[in-house]
């Protein structure tokens, strides 16, 4: 295809300058929605502060304040006085009142399906992991095995599912989270599957999806280490190799959500066949059937095909630390390629933090010092130290609490957004 030549003046129609940003699009949200975002964040908050962290009149923060309180989604707490010892009147401060919606988060996996639950100030209230035969899945039996982990888990809060609000739903793979579209999937047979609408109906529940890089990014940026962090990104290697990237405290997706795909971005021309049908994708060098496909050619491990791609390569691993020079090579190799990846995420992006994220064993190898000094050979010399790298090898479960967080902004989007209308139809309910 041509690329299009535009002449650059013809936008000049267009009266005013500076960017067109919509009215009340994510870039200019309405100011109850920011007094709540900005309330749930702090977990605790003074009116007057929140004023003076949105730089707007207290009196404006006070009819805010007013309406979400009216609509049942904001309390009124009592906040410990600083050196009162007790005395005089106690403060009152803000809080999400976490009783008001209740949603789940759910990661569909190769290896295992895992749920949460959490309330509507993001506490987790359960949690359950079910293991599962890899392989790709029928729609029925991926909505069958959706109702088996979402009735276990409710039945371990306690709560029937009617009471749930929403459900974040995470897939490895090929994600349009706004269309709600599964492009493809390795735990899918079907392609192209509308499956946020498909799982709505089928559940009767509000289901969002997005792809699980996106959900660990997610995670990281409403619980764990990104939650301060403007920019950063998220690197998964497991069975593929994901991204997410934070710009400005947001997730980036891309025009049509499908950006980030750092695990297809070529590392060479015409090298190993990767996944996706393509050849030289970064994922055909680091991710674990990659590892795998190596260590059965390097060292011979025919007629071990049917055996889990685990138990290889915990074997592969096991043979690395016991010294065999095949199997280190194979991890040395896979490192190179990742550093290559890394750096040009650090050219691309600059981000403050770059996170590892996925299962720990591989780490120790792919982690070493020499992937780190190779990442920073080719990343530009500014003078300017790397990003720091961080690992968190933390469970699938991380995963389902960022499914769960994109369930709660969608849930708060949805209330706070629209018109002044909508939150007083959620108040009369
Ligand atoms: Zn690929």
């Amino acid at each position: 295809m041509m690329p299009q030549v535009r002449d650059s003046s013809a936008s000049n129609a267009v009266p005013g300058c500076g960017p067109l940003i919509p009215p009340l699009s994510d870039a200019l949200r309405p100011l109850r929605q920011q007094i709540f975002e900005r309330v749930r964040a702090a977990g605790q908050i003074a009116r007057v502060q929140v004023a003076k962290e949105l730089g707007v009149s207290p009196a404006s923060v006070t009819t805010g304040v007013s309406e979400l309180i009216e609509a049942g989604l904001l309390e009124e707490v009592i906040a410990p006085r600083e050196g009162d010892a007790g005395r005089g009147r106690p403060a009152v401060a803000l809080g999400v009142r976490a009783c008001a919606h209740r949603v789940a988060g759910m990661k569909l996996s190769d290896r295992e399906h895992t749920a949460v639950i959490v309330d509507f100030a993001g506490n987790v209230i359960a949690d359950e992991v079910v293991q599962r035969t890899p392989g790709a899945m029928s729609l029925p039996q991926l909505f069958q095995a959706m109702e088996t982990l979402l009735d276990s888990v409710c039945a371990k809060a306690g709560i029937e599912r009617t009471a749930l609000t929403a459900l974040g739903l995470g897939v490895p793979g090929f994600v349009d989270s706004g269309a709600g579209q599964v492009m493809w999937s390795s735990v899918m047979a079907d392609r192209g599957v509308d499956l946020a609408a498909l799982a709505t109906a089928h559940l009767g529940l509000a289901v969002h999806i997005d792809n699980d890089a996106n959900l660990v990014t997610l995670a990281e940026l409403w619980f764990g280490a990104g939650r301060g962090l403007p920019d950063f990104a998220v690197v998964t290697i497991e069975h593929g190799v994901g991204m997410g990237v934070v710009v400005n405290h947001r997730i980036y997706r891309g025009a049509h959500g499908l950006g980030m795909e750092l695990g297809h971005t070529k590392v060479q021309l015409d090298g190993a066949l990767c996944r996706c049908g393509q050849r030289g994708c970064l994922e055909a060098y680091v991710a674990d059937y990659a590892l795998a496909r190596e260590a059965s050619t390097a060292l011979n491990w025919v007629g071990k095909d049917g055996q889990s791609i685990n138990v290889l390569l915990e074997s592969l691993y096991d043979h690395a630390k016991a010294g065999n020079a095949a199997a280190r090579s194979i991890f040395r190799r896979a490192g190179r390629y990742l550093a290559v990846g890394l750096s040009n995420v650090v050219n691309l992006f600059d981000p403050s933090l770059i996170i590892l994220s996925g299962e720990r064993m591989r780490y120790d190898y792919l982690y070493a010092a020499d992937t780190l000094a190779e990442m920073e050979n080719l990343a530009i010399a500014t003078g300017r130290p790397r990003p720091p790298i961080e690992i968190h090898a933390w469970g699938d479960l991380l995963w389902a609490q960022g499914a769960a967080a994109l369930a709660l902004s969608a849930v708060t989007e949805g209330l706070l957004a629209g018109n002044r209308d909508g939150l007083r139809e959620v108040a009369a309910q």
